[in-house]
């Protein structure tokens, strides 16, 4: 299973997000400490910014192992922004290793990024999907039916697929929104801003677990967790 990072808040580099914390996306690539599925995130990794006067984000991704790409944190250091979604990739078997399947994924301000698995034959063929990836797929999917309703095309494509794993971070630039089904996310509040994340990237005590089958919605204005009826 792969893991994933969001930030809204104050403008912060995404080294400071991505590589530096002890136990953030650089180190979760080879030693996660809460995953459940797979020993490494090693098919690759992206990053996508918010940037202002910008109207849509700007991404960056790979498929290659975060670890290896030097030029990547040579550059990550004066690369800031308010809002920034990061993911590093364990590819599902069956699936493309290619950088068109590494995540976030975007449409318009929108980018999403997916941390499971799900049968393809569930969800609806569309042409606008970047990958054949399964989340690709998803996150075409999630686009066409409207992001603010991501709570209710989880549900949907569950009671359709019950064994998929839907994990899903999502943001506009604005908020951020998250949902766990079948793996979990934390968050945690500070000064700056607020970051939502697979796993803690550090021993702070002031993270939050949110528990599964529930949506997390973040602005500016704080967080509201709720449950998500099956
Ligand atoms: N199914 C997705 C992929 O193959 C995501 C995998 C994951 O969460 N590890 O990329």
């Amino acid at each position: 299973m792969c893991r994933h990072q969001a930030w809204l808040g104050r403008d912060r580099s995404v080294a400071s997000l991505v590589l530096e914390p002890e136990y953030g996306l650089l180190r979760q690539s080879y030693q996660p400490r809460r995953q459940q599925r797979g020993l490494l995130n090693a098919d690759g990794w992206g990053v996508g910014l918010h940037m202002p006067g910008r109207p849509e984000p700007v991404r960056w991704r790979s498929a290659r192992p975060l670890w290896t790409d030097a030029s990547f944190a040579s550059v990550a250091p004066v690369l800031s922004a308010g809002c920034v979604l990061a993911a590093v990739r364990s590819a599902t078997v069956g699936m493309p290793p290619d950088e068109t399947a590494a995540a976030p994924f975007t449409d318009g301000r929108w980018l999403l990024s997916h941390n499971g698995r799900v049968g393809r034959d569930v969800l609806p063929a569309r042409h606008d999907a970047e990958s054949v990836c399964d989340s690709a797929v998803l996150a075409a999917h999630v686009f066409a039916q409207g992001p603010e309703r991501v709570a209710d095309t989880v549900r949907a494509v569950a009671r359709q697929a019950p064994d998929a794993t839907l994990n899903l971070l999502l943001t506009d630039g604005s908020r951020v929104l998250g949902v766990t089904w079948g793996d979990p996310l934390s968050y945690l509040v500070d000064d700056a801003g607020i970051v939502v994340a697979s796993e803690p990237y550090d021993d702070d005590p002031r993270w939050v677990d949110v528990p599964d089958h529930h949506l997390i919605e973040v602005t500016p204005d704080g967080v509201a967790v709720t449950a998500l009826e099956d």
